[in-house]
């Protein structure tokens, strides 16, 4: 995969390091290189989880993955076609008098399918082994992994609502930064790639954990696939 693909599969859609994760060999663009475009189906689908829905036990309930996974996300999939399909149909008509509307469904649910995307892809199991140049880059930019973590676990943790805690390679300035996203798509650096992100919104977690967003986001740790990450960080630098 070239830089120009992973970003179109891994920002734009997340679909690409996702469908890797799930061994199936080839990265899939978001609208999937073997279906033709058509305003009727929006040409964007959910894939299943990489992993079964209990992989994630003790950390991660498989009651509040089979939620999150078959009826949150698949929500943004529909509404991200629903949205794909209704500026097209406002570009045939030259009708714009929905366009805000349009775009703003557009951001969010597009958001909101992308990342639910990364997040299923960097967690699993087996937590991988980050590489020694992901390694490095954290202490160049964090000072240790320990302080990462410290820094990455408050941020999520201070999310004002619902959200997202993301590690994302900002290629302007060529570091790493650590942001927040509120709903799915506010607070963005557009040019930043993100490599490992948190969801933080109530549904991820609470039949687990209540109100406890930190202990959470703690326990998240315990099921970051590093190796995915650390793929992820390549193929941003590459
Ligand atoms: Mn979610």
């Amino acid at each position: 995969m070239n830089k120009r693909d992973f970003l179109k599969n891994s920002v734009l859609a997340g679909t690409g390091i996702f469908a890797t994760a799930m061994g199936t060999g080839h990265a899939r663009s978001f609208l999937a290189d073997d279906v033709p475009y058509t305003p009727a189906l929006g040409g964007y689908h959910l894939d299943p989880l990489p992993y079964a829905y209990n992989a994630l036990e003790p950390y991660i309930d498989e009651k509040t993955m089979k939620l999150h996974h078959d009826i949150h996300h698949q929500g943004y999939v529909t509404g991200l076609n629903k949205a794909t399909d209704a500026v097209a149909a406002a570009i045939a008509a030259n009708d714009y008098s929905l366009i805000k509307h349009w775009e703003r469904e557009l951001a969010f649910h597009g958001a909101g399918h992308f990342l639910h995307a990364i997040f299923w892809s960097i967690m699993g199991p087996s937590a991988g082994k980050r590489s020694a140049e992901l390694d490095s880059a954290i202490s160049r930019d964090f000072g240790s992994f320990d302080n990462f973590k410290k820094y990455f676990v408050a941020s999520a943790t201070a999310v004002e609502g619902s959200g997202w805690g993301i590690l994302a390679y900002e290629p302007t300035a060529g570091k790493l930064v650590v942001l927040q996203a509120e709903k799915h798509s506010s607070l963005s650096q557009w040019t930043s790639i993100p490599l490992l992100v948190v969801d933080v919104w109530e549904h991820a977690y609470y039949l687990n954990y209540q109100n406890k967003r930190k202990d959470y986001v703690e326990a998240f740790f315990n099921v970051i696939n590093w190796e995915e990450v650390s793929k992820r960080y390549e193929l941003a630098m590459s």
